[in-house]
Order: structure tokens, then C-alpha cells, then sequence
């Protein structure tokens, strides 16, 4: 039986990484799916990658506006009739740098994309979920939205705030059966990852990369369908009495 059958699946920051794998495995979990990314070119990629089938729709939009937001829930809704599975997964890492010497402007687009592009996405799409009265939210946070690390304060504050938001939705949607909660990934092997290896120590991404491997309990980076894995049980019915909760997939990271 196919965990998602019959279901309406939207993802935004979908036309790589995470994003994709998670569409990947939806779709042979029988949903329809909606990509939500920056760029036509690059959801025209993702899209053969993912074999161009049916019940694929790819919306290009900047998560952070209003009307674009707007617009990709419209179209959902004018394709496919109804939002069961919203995974809010848009990010951006922001820049490496001690907190005094962050830029103001770089930590105003972090929380442009990171909280009010997953702040827009619930209020748009949470009063389609509470008509239907059923739906599952995946808010995407991370290690970074459960404890501190230098360096990356940004990107560590708008993570803890998706966690906020994750809970206050919950409590206010759950009696219309409609779910929210959060995934927590310690680093797994993207485009973002890299950028933020080169970001630590520049030229020597690979470097960073084995000494972080090396903080991780299971002893390796996640990849992208490990997470893709969880946020598939919290998409489908099996976890219908799970909700406000924050789920680590880290290798054992946030444990110790
Ligand atoms: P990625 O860079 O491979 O994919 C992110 C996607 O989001 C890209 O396709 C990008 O174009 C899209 N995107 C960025 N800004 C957008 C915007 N304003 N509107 C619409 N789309 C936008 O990165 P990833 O690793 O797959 O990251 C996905 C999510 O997972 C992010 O929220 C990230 O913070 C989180 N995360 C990643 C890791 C990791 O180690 N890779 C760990 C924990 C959490």
C-alpha cells in the first residue's frame, strides 16, 4: 500500500537537495506534488531528474514575498484540488562569520527566507488544511534549531525560531486534525553543506568535512533521502497522533 495515496504533496526549495529527494520519494509514495523554487531552469532540472511524470507541477517563486506565496498555493489548489503535505523547506545558510562581524543586510535575508518564508507558507496554506480538516505540515529546521555553534548565528537564530513557529501552529490547528511539526538534520551532503564547508575554511572544504563527519556519533554526514525518510512518516498517516514535536535526524548529534 502507498504511504501517500491519494495525497497532495507541496515543497518548497524543491529543485534540489533535500527538497528533491523528499519529491522523489513522495511521488513513488503515490502523491501528486507541487515544486516550489527560485528558478524555471532549475525546476525544469529537477524535474526531468525526477522523470517529468505526472502529477508534477513545478511553480517558480521566492518563498520570502507575499504574492508569491500567494500565488503557488493558488495554483496548487487550481491543479490539484487540495494541500494534504506541506513540507516548508526553502533555506539559506547566510554567510560564516563571527556574530559581531555579520552584516545586517545578510542577516535580514536569512530570516527573509528561513522564518518569514516558513512563517508565509503556514499562513496561506494552514486555514487549506483546517477546511479540509486534514493535513500535515514538515516544518524544516535543524541541529542548528536545537543548540548553538559558532560562527553561523543567523542562520542558528532563524532555526530556533522555526521551532517557535512549529509549535505555536500546532497548537492552534490541531483540533482540525491538521498536524505541524519540525526535522532536525545535522549536515547532510548538499550544495548548501558545501558552501558552508568552503564558508568555514575557504580552499579546504574537504577538510571541514571529515573533522564535522567526525563530531557526528553515527560517524557520517546524512544524506538527503535519510532525512527524506522521516519527513515521509511525518507526511503520512502513520504518525496521525504526532504533532508540536521536534524530531533530530543527526546521527546521534543533538544526544551528546
Ligand atoms: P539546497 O541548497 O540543496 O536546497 C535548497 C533549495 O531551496 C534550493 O533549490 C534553493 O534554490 C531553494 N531556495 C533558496 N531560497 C529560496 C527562496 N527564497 N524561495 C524558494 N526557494 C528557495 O539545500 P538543502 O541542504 O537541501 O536545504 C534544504 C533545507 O534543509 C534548508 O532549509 C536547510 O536550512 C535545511 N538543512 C540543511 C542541512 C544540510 O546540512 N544540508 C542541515 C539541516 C537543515
Amino acid at each position: 500500500m502507498k504511504r501517500l495515496k491519494d495525497k497532495v504533496a507541496l515543497i518548497t526549495g524543491g529543485a534540489a537537495g533535500i527538497g528533491l529527494e523528499t519529491a522523489r520519494l513522495f511521488l513513488s509514495e503515490g502523491a501528486r506534488v507541487t515544486l516550489v523554487d527560485l528558478h524555471d531552469d532549475d525546476l525544469s532540472d529537477a524535474a526531468r531528474d525526477l522523470g517529468s511524470p505526472d502529477g508534477l507541477l513545478t511553480i517558480a517563486a521566492d518563498v520570502s514575498s507575499v504574492e508569491d506565496c500567494k500565488r503557488y498555493v493558488a495554483q496548487t489548489l487550481e491543479t490539484f484540488g487540495r494541500i494534504d503535505v506541506f513540507f516548508n523547506n526553502a533555506g539559506i545558510e547566510g554567510k560564516v562569520a563571527p556574530l559581531a562581524d555579520q552584516k545586517i543586510e545578510d542577516f535580514d535575508r536569512v530570516m527573509a527566507v528561513n522564518v518569514r518564508g516558513a512563517f508565509l507558507g503556514l499562513q496561506h496554506v494552514l486555514p487549506v488544511m483546517t477546511g479540509q480538516k486534514c493535513g500535515s505540515v514538515i516544518n524544516m529546521s535543524s541541529i542548528a534549531g536545537l543548540k548553538g555553534s559558532p560562527n553561523v548565528a543567523p542562520y542558528i537564530t532563524s532555526k530556533h525560531a522555526v521551532v517557535g513557529l512549529t509549535r505555536a501552529a500546532a497548537i492552534e490547528v490541531a483540533r482540525h486534525n491538521v498536524r505541524v511539526n519540525s526535522v532536525h538534520p545535522s549536515p547532510v551532503n548538499t550544495r548548501m553543506m558545501r558552501s558552508l564547508e568552503e564558508g568555514f575554511n575557504p580552499g579546504r572544504g574537504d577538510e571541514v568535512k571529515q573533522q564535522l563527519a567526525e563530531t557526528i556519533p553515527l560517524g557520517r554526514y546524512g544524506e538527503s533521502l535519510d532525512i527524506a525518510n522521516l519527513v515521509l512518516f511525518l507526511a503520512s498517516d502513520d504518525s496521525a497522533f504526532i504533532t508540536g514535536a521536534q524530531y533530530p535526524v543527526d546521527g546521534g548529534m543533538a544526544a551528546g
